[in-house]
């Protein structure tokens, strides 16, 4: 170790790092490169105020503290100082994560594994129209997935056969596993690998489903999509996605929305744009022009003398809702004149006098 005691202040600690540092530094003679990331891994945790205080309360699952003074440590030659550190017994903390860090930070130890497992989150991509974007959907979506099974209900085995002590650890659900490290022996407490820490295993686990509680199979959510949706918005449902091995609970759904580009409209967010052919007689004459909104309600417009076809026209609340409102955006039209590609001789007449009219 660093050689410093358990009481060892900050600066301490530092003094110890520093000469522990430059004595085994690769490029000293004598240095030691592997040694050398030893003890900058050790200062990391120690000379971490956070850490040290998780390390400070890890006591319980030491075994003493006294380093061993035989050979079978694999960092002899270190100067444990008094008696190396000793760990005191501490409250607080969760002492799965400790293991973890310190198992990580030394190359040991694994994963905990659960006895039931959370199912993943799934993402779906869901088409939708822009009418139906408008007017909100209800739908059933299907998808391939792990669902709970039907035999088993999900826990994995056959309930009524029951279970049985674990034959691995007695029932124990953990076994013990003594470990040298850096911070000297001490023996981990270890979750069982045959009955996930629970003690007990099943007398029949389920044929159906090979004891995971969940078959590959298909997936009906029910969902609900609310008017004024936008291309891309993603929704959530909760416990909607894979199931967990026994019993481990549902991921989330998470649905893309995506909206199909219309024939006739286009979008931007609650705003839309139609382009409308109009004739030379609604254009001057001011004649109700008839349209229809995205909703397919039927109304009419009448374009004011002086319009500039260069411009748009706006109609208040005749766009898409705005997403968890009542409100509505704008419909913008811009305009197409319809140009007579046959004039009669009559036509022509008249138009000329038109011309005339206007005083050109
Ligand atoms: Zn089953
Ligand atoms: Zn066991």
């Amino acid at each position: 170790m660093l050689g410093v005691s358990k009481s060892a202040s900050e600066d301490e600690i530092k003094k110890a790092y520093r000469k522990l540092a430059h004595q085994y530094h690769p490029d000293k003679a004598g240095g030691d490169e592997k040694k050398f990331k030893e003890i900058n891994e050790a200062y990391q945790v120690l000379g971490n105020k956070e850490k040290r205080a998780q390390y400070d309360q890890f006591g319980k699952v030491f075994e003493g503290g006294d380093m061993p003074g035989g050979g079978a440590n694999p960092f002899e030659g270190f100067d444990f100082g008094g008696g190396g550190f000793s760990w005191n017994a501490g409250m607080g903390g969760d002492m799965n994560d400790i293991f973890e860090s310190i198992f990580e930070q030394f190359g040991g130890g694994g994963r905990r594994q659960s006895a039931s497992s959370h199912g993943s989150d799934v993402e779906i991509i869901q088409h939708l129209t822009l009418e139906e974007a408008f007017r909100g959907v209800t739908r059933d979506l299907e998808f391939k997935t792990n669902v709970a099974c039907a035999v088993c209900g999900g826990i994995g085995y056959q309930k009524e056969q029951g279970q049985k002590d674990c034959a691995k650890c007695g029932g124990r659900g953990e076994l013990r596993v003594e470990r040298r490290t850096f911070f000297g022996r001490f023996s981990q407490v270890q979750q069982c690998p045959d009955c996930f820490g629970v003690g007990k295993t099943p007398n029949a686990p389920c044929a159906s489903c090979k004891g995971t509680g969940r078959v590959f199979g298909t997936r009906t959510v029910r969902v609900t999509i609310a008017p004024g949706i936008d291309d891309g918005q993603v929704i959530k449902v909760h416990g909607g996605g894979e199931t967990g091995e026994r019993g481990g609970g549902n991921g989330d759904l998470y649905i893309v929305v995506k909206i199909k580009p219309h024939a006739h409209f286009t979008r931007v967010k609650s705003d839309l744009y139609l382009v409308k052919k109009i004739t030379l007689a609604e254009m001057l004459l001011e004649r109700p022009v008839k349209l229809k909104d995205i909703g397919g309600e039927e109304f009419s417009i009448t374009i004011p003398a002086g319009f500039s076809l260069k411009e748009k026209m706006r109609v208040p609340h005749r766009g898409m809702p705005k997403f968890g409102s009542a409100a509505r955006g704008d419909l913008y039209l811009l305009f197409d004149l319809e140009v007579p590609k046959h004039l009669s001789a009559k036509a022509k007449k008249l138009l000329g006098e038109l011309n005339d009219e206007l005083g050109s």
